[in-house]
């Protein structure tokens, strides 16, 4: 167990007037005035800064981010060339890997917003390269790859994927949702030493920014099965919740057992105090990109309205049946249309099996406050009929306000196959918020980075890092800067039924602790950029430091 902490000096978040944090076997014990200090251990000054609880990341894929970290990075390259310059680099610095691999690239730069396999060759003409779009909905594979997954004129689009095509029905290169599959299952999977490895360097990337917590939104059985040795080794810094899959195309017989073997394997871990579970993934809905996402009508200069991954009764069979269970649902909820089934999917499980029993996922919580509470994820735009449905409801709306970054070259894809009027309800978090709804928030790395001031800025100035566009991209939605971080700190523990041990500084609270260089709060909000984290304490124990 770590020595005693005392943090003096700081300005403690939901503790004005407050200046010291005690903190002693890997709890808060006290919160207060110079009182407290001298009481042993170490003590650090916090020079004013914000002292705040730790970040929860309530979103996030934590392997596939750890193992892209080693890829080639074409997050935001705006051209053609600098990305396939950035690939050549890549592949120069690792000339003994069997595949080229990179990820991060955006649709705005490719004229039709979709690249080809002609480009990535003139980049990669000899080894196969296998690029993921920043949003993970879409691949881009050289000529050689697509040799080496034998893909041709005859290859069938796979359910739930669409392989794109020249018009005489030659691929072109890039493959979507589920058409991914279709070469990445021929790249050679890392070893479990070699993802452990990336993880602990993942970890270190983000306690030193403040991250103490994280929610993983997509874990096969087995890769749970990794974490928990992890967790036995004691390698696990940090507080790690993981979501298993729930995917369409099962009877629901087979969803019964499958949920049987989850539940064996998940529910031991349910309410622990570093590894957790209880908590399903599934997907509604694609991107807006990609034209995938579910909408109310059909896209700008389309037909198709996109098509939700699930049929709505086959959706709401499903959710009931985990529900009853006592399992958490999480839903990709994208598209306006997306979020109305996921909304409704959760409004029929209640009607359906009635209030939540006692305390399914151990919070200790007073009665009433342990209630069912799933999550939508993701809320890209949203029908204004749907707003004040995750208040009435108790669904938690999980957001990452980095997606929404206004940048053109982030938006314009984005906001053009919606048209004005649905992209003027674009990532509404203030509107949820105002109507009663709990907002969570994350990131989705590896989609954008896990940096959470880059999230805070957009979610409180709806601005790029640049400031633009000046007074910010529909004000409406911004969020005080009190709020913002409530969403990244105690929404997220509420969202992991986790509030009654983190996400604020209070006495008996799990001692997982950041203090960041500066008072944000009197600082405001034109101050996040730039803001650094000068201490991380995980479980009371500091797992970063920084001099500056
Ligand atoms: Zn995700």
């Amino acid at each position: 167990m770590a020595r005693p902490l005392t943090i003096v000096n700081g300005t403690i978040l939901g503790a004005p007037g407050a200046t010291t944090v005690a903190v002693r076997d890997g709890r808060i014990t006290a919160v207060g005035g110079r009182e407290l200090a001298g009481a042993g251990g170490e003590t650090v000054d916090a020079r004013g800064g914000l002292v705040m609880p730790g970040f929860d990341d309530a979103h996030l894929h934590l392997v596939g981010g750890a193992r892209s970290m080693s890829r080639a990075q074409l997050y935001p390259l705006a051209t053609v060339e600098a990305i396939l310059d950035a690939v050549r680099a890549h592949a120069a610095a690792t000339p003994d890997a069997p595949w080229v691999l990179g990820r991060g690239w955006l649709y705005a730069p490719f004229p039709g917003a979709m690249p080809t396999a002609t480009q990535l060759d003139a980049a990669v003409p000899d080894r196969p390269a296998w690029m993921d779009c920043y949003d993970g909905h879409t691949g881009w594979g050289n000529s050689a790859a697509m040799r080496v997954a034998g893909i041709d004129r005859e290859t069938p689009d796979p359910p739930n994927g669409r392989i794109v095509r020249d018009a005489d029905g030659n691929p072109t290169g890039a493959f979507k949702e589920d058409a991914q599959l279709l070469v990445e299952r021929h790249i050679p999977r890392p070893s479990e030493d070699e993802d452990r490895a990336s993880v602990q360097g993942a970890l270190a990337a983000m306690h030193a920014l403040g991250l103490t917590a994280a929610q993983d939104a997509w874990l096969e059985p087995a890769e749970l099965a990794s974490w928990e040795r992890l967790h036995a080794a004691g390698e696990l810094d940090l507080r790690f919740r993981g979501a298993l899959i729930m995917e369409p195309g099962q009877t629901l017989t087979e969803w019964r057992d499958r949920l049987d073997g989850y539940g064996a394997q998940a529910f031991p871990l349910r309410g622990g105090a570093r590894l957790d579970a209880g908590i399903l993934k599934g997907f509604v809905d694609g991107v807006i990109e990609a034209r995938t996402a579910s909408m109310l009508a059909p896209y700008e200069g389309d037909t198709s309205a996109g098509l939700p991954a699930w049929e709505p009764d086959e959706l709401n069979a499903f959710v009931a049946e985990a529900d009853r269970r006592g399992w958490q649902i999480e839903l990709h909820a994208i598209g306006d249309r997306g979020v109305r089934l996921a909304l409704d999917a959760f409004e029929h499980a209640a009607r359906v099996n009635g209030p939540w029993p006692g305390d399914p996922h151990g919070t200790g919580a007073a009665p009433g406050t342990h209630a069912r509470r799933h999550r939508v994820e993701h809320i890209e735009t949203i029908d204004p009929a749907d707003i004040g449905r995750f208040a009435s409801l108790g669904v938690i709306a999980s957001m990452q306000p980095y997606h929404g970054d206004p940048s053109p070259n982030q938006i314009d894809v984005w906001a053009g196959n919606i048209g004005p009027e649905r992209a003027g309800r674009a990532w509404a978090w203030r509107s949820i918020r105002e109507a009663g709804g709990t907002l969570a928030f994350g990131s989705d790395w590896p989609v954008v980075p896990f940096d959470p001031f880059i999230a805070l800025n957009n979610a409180v100035n709806r601005q790029t890092r640049d400031g633009l566009p000046a007074g910010g991209w529909l004000p409406g939605e911004r969020l005080t800067i009190e709020h913002a971080l409530e969403a990244y700190t105690a929404g997220s523990a509420f969202a992991a039924f986790a509030e009654h041990r983190r996400g604020r500084i209070t006495p008996g609270m799990d001692a997982d602790l950041v203090v960041l260089d500066r008072d944000l709060l009197a600082a405001g909000a034109s101050a996040i950029i730039g803001t650094g984290v000068r201490l991380t304490v995980l479980d009371g124990r500091i797992v970063h430091r920084s001099e500056g």
